[in-house]
């Protein structure tokens, strides 16, 4: 198994990543991936860029870039728990590709029941195309209550390279693939690189996966027809 776009990477825009777009797209099509999504921080983020970072995107960036394409998107905050995020709806209109994460600078640690009630509301956000590194310890929720919530408003789960391998989520992360598993839940698998040597880098990922022998069809993300498929039925004609 492998991933043909990474739906999660970071750029110099940033300031806690080291790569530009150029340098992004050269190493994803190293990696031999199709298309890479830009998707720094939201303005509002501690190291987020302005908000013409975003608006520049479309603008600036032509589409495909060294053979990958490029897709243009954000990665929000989720701010409470009524499910908001921290990039206005008419901002998450203008991109492809809308990421919601809990991120500690942003939301105090909290009780199961809150996390719950928060991913619960997040779920039923018209603007959030995919929910982000949701394996976070110390944030633990009702996994199997909002993870089949994510199905039903098309929202894809995540499993993040980067925070099995810095954060620890390895154990999290079990048991959310074994839930997935068991109600065809549609996840996608991305590096989150700071750093372009990391794009498309999804080994860990990849050896969770296996290890519960998790079908292929439900990585959408492994097949160009499949993701092509759940991108263009959002906001249409971008791949
Ligand atoms: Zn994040
Ligand atoms: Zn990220």
């Amino acid at each position: 198994m492998r991933i043909i776009a990474d739906l999660h990477t970071h750029t110099v825009a940033s300031t806690h990543a080291y790569s530009t777009v150029l340098e992004n797209a050269e190493y994803a099509t190293k990696a031999g991936l199709a298309a890479v999504a830009i998707t720094d921080h939201t303005p509002a983020s501690t190291d987020g860029p302005h908000i013409w970072h975003f608006h520049n995107l479309p603008k600036a960036l032509p589409r495909e870039l060294l053979g990958v394409k490029l897709i243009f998107g954000a990665e929000s905050s989720i701010t409470d728990y009524e499910g908001h995020i921290d990039f206005p709806h008419e901002e998450c209109e203008k991109l492809d590709w809308i990421i919601a994460s809990i991120h500690r600078d942003k939301l105090a640690k909290a009780s199961p029941d809150e996390i719950t009630k928060l991913y619960s509301a997040v779920a039923e956000n018209p603007d959030v195309n995919m929910i982000g590194h949701c394996a976070t310890t110390g944030y633990e929720f009702d996994y199997e209550k909002c993870l089949k919530k994510f199905k039903e408003f098309n929202k894809i789960v995540e499993i993040n390279e980067s925070s099995i391998t810095w954060k620890n989520t390895s154990g999290n992360y079990r048991e959310i693939i074994r839930i997935c598993k068991k109600y065809e839940i549609p996840v996608a698998v991305n590096s989150d690189a700071h750093f372009c040597g990391l794009i498309g880098k999804t080994e860990r990922a990849f050896a969770l996966l296996e290890e519960q022998d998790f079908p292929e069809k439900l990585i959408i993300n492994s097949d160009w027809e499949r993701l092509r498929e759940f991108i263009d039925s959002g906001k249409g004609n971008i791949l």
